[in-house]
C-alpha cells in the first residue's frame, strides 16, 4: 500500500477551507456562519459555539458544515481496514450500568478465552485482515503477564497483525493487579506485541455523569491521564464518546473539549469514536437515547470541535449501515471495517451484520458519493479500492 494523502497540518486544511465555496445552508444562518468564519481563519470554534451547534444549528446546515471541514482534510476519501474483532473475557469485576456485555464469573454464559483459543479465533481471518481489536471485562485474576504472553504469541503466530488493544480501565485494572504503573503495564505490554489502543471506556469525562453510570470505573483525568502515558510511550490511541445515556450538551462539549486538550498537548489520538447508548428494557431506564438526527448531529459538532484529531469515526457496529453511509456526509471520514465478529454492541441489540467483506463496505462508501480507501491501524499506508460492483440499479423513469 502507498500513500496517497497529501500534507494535513492545520496550515492546509484551514487554507483549503477559506477557498471553498458556501453552501446557502451556512450562510443563511447567523451562528454556522460565525462557526466557519472561525474555522476558516484560525481553525478552531470555541465550547461556547460548540454548545450552541449542538443545541441550536439547523441539521442540514450543520452537516454541511462538518462535512466541509471533512472534505477540506480529506477530499473525498473514506478509510477502512481489514480487522476483527475477539474479546478476551466478558467476565468483569465491575457492573457498568449501561453494559448489557460483562457477566459475573458464575454466570452460565461467562467465558473467558484461553491463548490458544484466542489464536484459533484468529485463524481462519488472518490471511485477510492486518488487525485485531481485542477488548474484554476486567479479569479478576488476570495480571499483565497473561496478556504479555497472549500478544507474545500472537505476534509469533501471525506477524502481519496488528494488535490494538485494552482499554483505559483494562489498563488500570491490570496495573492494579500487577502492583505496577500504568507506564509500566503499557511499556511491557508494548514490549510484548501491544501496538495501538482503541478509545472504549471515555463514555463523557464528566465525573458526576460516570457516578450515575459507571460508578468504579477509571475518573475522567485517569482516562486522559491513561491515554497520555501510552502517547508518552509511543502508542497511538483512539478516543471514543457514549452518548444518549444522562448527560447534558454541556457534558458532551466538555468531553469534546477535554480530548481536544489532551491532543494539543501529545497529537497521540488517530480517531475518535461516538457511538449512541443503545436501548433494551433492563439497563438505564432513564436513558434520553439518541434518534438518527441526534446521531448526526453529534458527529458533525465533534468534527468541528476536534479539529486537531484527524479521523472520525462512523461506527457502523453501533449505528448500523445505514445512519453510517450518513454520517459520510456529516463530517466522518472512517467508517469501521469488516469486523468480522463482535460482541459488546450486539449484545446490547446491534443488528449490524458481520459477515460484511471488502466489496461491501467499498459499495457502502461508493453508494454515498466517496472513495472507499484502504487504509493500515496507524493510517500510514493507504490504497484507493473500487467495489467489484460495474452495474448500479437504475430506476425506471415512468412517463407522465
Ligand atoms: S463497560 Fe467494561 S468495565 Fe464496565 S461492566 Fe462492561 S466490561 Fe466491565
Amino acid at each position: 500500500m502507498q500513500s496517497i494523502v497529501g500534507p494535513n497540518s492545520n496550515f492546509y486544511w484551514i487554507a483549503r477551507l477559506a477557498k471553498m465555496p458556501i453552501p446557502l445552508s451556512i450562510r443563511s444562518n447567523k451562528l454556522l456562519s460565525t462557526a466557519y468564519s472561525d474555522l476558516s481563519s484560525k481553525g478552531r470554534i470555541s465550547e461556547s459555539t460548540g454548545l450552541l451547534l449542538m443545541d441550536e444549528a439547523p441539521l442540514s446546515g450543520l452537516t454541511a458544515l462538518a462535512s466541509m471541514v471533512k472534505k477540506s482534510k480529506h477530499s473525498d476519501e473514506v478509510f477502512f481496514n481489514e480487522n476483527l474483532h475477539v474479546n478476551t473475557t466478558n467476565i468483569c469485576v465491575l457492573a457498568c450500568r449501561f453494559c448489557a456485555f460483562r457477566k459475573g464469573p458464575r454466570h452460565k454464559d461467562a467465558y473467558e478465552l484461553s491463548i490458544e483459543e484466542y489464536l484459533h479465533r484468529i485463524e481462519p481471518f488472518a490471511e485477510h485482515i492486518d488487525e485485531v481489536h481485542s477488548v474484554g471485562g476486567l479479569h479478576p485474576t488476570w495480571t499483565v503477564e497473561h496478556y504479555a504472553d497472549l500478544y507474545r504469541q500472537c505476534k509469533q503466530r501471525f506477524p502481519h497483525i496488528h494488535i490494538k488493544s485494552l482499554t483505559a480501565i483494562e489498563i488500570k485494572h491490570i496495573a492494579e493487579r500487577s502492583n505496577l504503573s500504568v507506564g509500566d503495564v503499557i511499556e511491557t505490554l508494548k514490549e510484548s506485541g501491544l501496538d495501538s489502543i482503541p478509545g472504549g471506556g471515555a463514555e463523557i469525562l464528566v465525573d458526576s455523569v460516570r457516578d450515575r453510570i459507571c460508578r468504579g470505573k477509571e475518573s475522567s483525568q485517569e482516562y486522559l491521564d491513561i491515554h497520555r502515558a501510552a502517547h508518552k510511550l509511543h502508542i497511538p490511541t483512539n478516543c471514543t464518546m457514549l452518548f444518549g445515556t444522562v448527560e447534558s450538551s454541556s457534558d458532551r462539549i466538555k468531553h469534546l473539549s477535554l480530548l481536544r486538550e489532551l491532543q494539543d498537548e501529545t497529537g497521540g489520538f488517530q480517531c475518535f469514536v461516538p457511538y449512541p447508548f443503545l436501548r433494551d428494557k433492563t439497563r438505564l431506564p432513564e436513558a434520553q437515547l439518541a434518534s438518527s438526527n441526534e446521531i448526526l448531529r453529534v458527529i458533525s459538532v465533534s468534527r468541528l470541535m476536534l479539529d486537531n484529531i484527524p479521523h472520525i469515526k462512523a461506527y457502523r457496529m453501533n449505528i448500523g449501515d445505514s445512519v453510517a453511509q450518513m454520517a459520510l456526509s456529516a463530517g466522518a471520514d472512517d467508517i469501521d471495517g469488516t469486523v468480522g465478529h463482535e460482541e459488546i454492541m450486539h449484545s446490547a441489540g446491534s443488528q449490524t451484520r458481520l459477515d460484511s467483506r471488502q466489496d461491501d463496505i467499498c459499495r457502502l462508501i461508493e453508494d454515498a458519493g466517496y472513495t472507499p480507501v484502504k487504509r493500515n491501524s496507524t493510517y500510514s499506508q493507504f490504497e484507493r479500492i473500487a467495489s467489484l460492483a460495474t452495474e448500479r440499479t437504475v430506476l425506471p423513469i415512468i412517463e407522465a
